[in-house]
C-alpha cells in the first residue's frame, strides 16, 4: 500500500468507527476532526507514514470497540503497537490514568512520544477554542497542568512538535489565568 494510501485508509476507518462520538467541547465538535488535526499536526512536523496513520487511530482502542488484534490485521504489528503504546487501560479510575500517563510518557517509544505529543497539543487547542461548558477556570488550570507534565516527557524528539504543543500550551494558560512556563 502507498504511504497516501495508508494514511487515508487509516482515516477512513477512524472515521467510521468513532462515527457516533463527540468532543466534550462546547462546540460537541466530531470526533473525527480531533483525529485528523493530529495526523495533520505529525505530517506537518515530518513523520512517516506509519505515524500519521497511527495519529488517526490513537483513539480507536481506548473509545472504541476495535481491538489489538483488529488494528493488527488491517493495518498490521507496527501500527497496532503503537495505537496500544498510547492507549490507557480503561479498567483503572480517571485520576489514575491521568497519573500513569505522567509516569509512563518518559519511557515510551520517540515514535509514540510524537503522537502523545500531537494529541496534548490538539487538545489544549480544543479546550481553547471550545471548552467545556461545565469546567470552570480551576478545572481548565489543572487540565493544562497535567498536560504539560506528561508533554515535558515526549519533549526532545521532534522540534516542531515541541513548538506547537508550547504554542498551545501558552493559549490554554493564558485562557485559565496560570502563569505560562
Ligand atoms: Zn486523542
Amino acid at each position: 500500500m502507498s504511504d497516501l494510501a495508508v494514511v487515508t485508509r487509516a482515516l477512513d476507518f477512524a472515521a467510521r468507527k468513532h462515527v457516533a462520538q463527540r468532543r466534550k467541547g462546547a462546540g460537541e465538535e466530531p470526533y473525527i476532526n480531533h483525529l485528523i488535526e493530529v495526523a495533520h499536526l505529525l505530517a506537518e512536523a515530518g513523520a512517516d507514514a506509519s505515524v500519521v496513520a497511527t495519529g488517526a487511530l490513537h483513539d480507536v482502542i481506548e473509545d472504541t470497540d476495535v481491538t489489538a488484534d483488529t488494528l493488527t490485521q488491517a493495518f498490521g504489528a507496527e501500527v497496532s503497537a503503537l495505537v496500544q503504546e498510547v492507549t490507557d487501560d480503561k479498567s483503572l479510575s480517571y485520576a489514575e490514568r491521568k497519573r500513569r500517563q505522567v509516569e509512563t510518557a518518559a519511557h515510551i517509544s520517540a515514535r509514540a512520544k510524537m503522537i502523545k505529543l500531537a494529541d496534548k497539543t490538539s487538545n489544549l487547542r480544543s479546550l481553547v477554542a471550545s471548552p467545556p461548558k461545565q469546567w470552570d477556570e480551576t478545572r481548565q488550570r489543572e487540565y493544562a497542568r497535567w498536560s504539560r507534565e506528561v508533554a515535558v516527557h515526549c519533549f526532545g524528539v521532534n522540534a516542531a512538535l515541541d513548538r506547537a504543543f508550547e504554542d498551545a500550551y501558552r493559549a490554554a494558560a493564558k485562557q485559565a489565568g496560570l502563569e505560562a512556563a
